[in-house]
């Protein structure tokens, strides 16, 4: 059963998926080689707690961890750890909190020092995925709109795999709602989209090819083929017309951008 939401829940729900923003942004701060994704975890607990707030993932289904941190060949579900970052890593972070009773979800995946252009341009191409598919997410368009725009992109015009195991979602009260929301699929299939429906909107892409696998610590999922993949996530709700997204980029490449100015100093020194 799918929970359409009422214009006060949406409000409610844009706050927890701002607060998963501004989380994100805060954490971006403190990404660099040597830093472990442990310290990372803390940043973003501490800062969710001291903002009202719950770490959303943090027990779900038995996750130990506030933070989803997934470098390089790990897809998503990384568990936070020891490792430290290295020049040249990319690491995607996926965040939930809940706050008055609502989940806000969103992921980022972030480049450490000097990327290569290949996998910079596999980061870009994710990205520009998600916005074709939320592009898609209005009043009269079906499920499967969303993911044919994703899957057309990154597959047809990019020599990318999409993830088929794992998709977006509808959210709410609950992390997990109705509808599945595939990066894969036909046009004109599936649930059709009305006003009220709250969505995560998160394409897993592949450098190389579909398949992943379970990495042994349970919880990572990691590609066959080792190599990088990406992910990025919105929280959106359908208004009348286009999609209102509900998290935000912005404070994200804001902090980003001034880590980039910060390592430009100092290297000058
Ligand atoms: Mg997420
Ligand atoms: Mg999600």
């Amino acid at each position: 059963m799918i929970f359409y939401k009422t214009s006060e829940e949406v409000e409610l729900i844009r706050q927890s998926s701002l607060l998963v923003s501004k989380t994100l942004a805060t954490v971006a701060g403190y990404i660099k080689p040597g830093i472990t994704t442990a310290e990372l975890d803390t940043i973003a607990e501490e800062y969710i707690r001291d903002h009202g707030a719950v770490p959303g993932f943090k027990g779900y289904s038995g996750f130990p961890a506030t933070l989803c941190t997934s470098v390089n060949e790990a897809v998503v579900h990384g568990l936070p750890g020891k490792r430290a970052l290295q020049d040249g890593d990319i690491l995607s972070i996926d965040c939930g909190v809940i706050k008055e009773g609502f989940y806000g979800d969103s992921a980022y995946t972030f480049a450490i020092g000097e990327v290569a252009p290949d996998i910079l341009d596999l980061l870009k191409v994710t990205k520009e995925a998600l916005y074709l598919g939320i592009e898609q997410a209005r009043v009269g368009k079906r499920i499967g709109d969303i993911g044919y725009a994703i899957q057309h992109y990154a597959e047809k015009e990019h020599p990318y795999s999409i993830v088929r195991s794992l998709v977006g979602h509808g959210l709410g009260r609950n992390l997990h709602e109705e509808p599945e929301v595939p990066n894969f699929g036909r046009q004109g299939n599936g649930v059709k989209i009305r006003e009220g429906l709250v969505i995560a909107i998160e394409p897993m892409i592949n450098m190389g090819k579909k398949e992943v696998i379970n990495s042994p610590d349970g919880w990572t999922v990691v590609t066959l083929d080792n190599l990088p993949s990406a992910h990025y996530e919105h929280t959106i709700a359908i208004g009348n017309k286009e999609a209102d997204i509900l998290s935000s980029f912005e404070f994200i490449e804001e902090s980003v951008k001034k880590n980039i100015e910060i390592e430009e100093i100092i290297a000058k020194k």
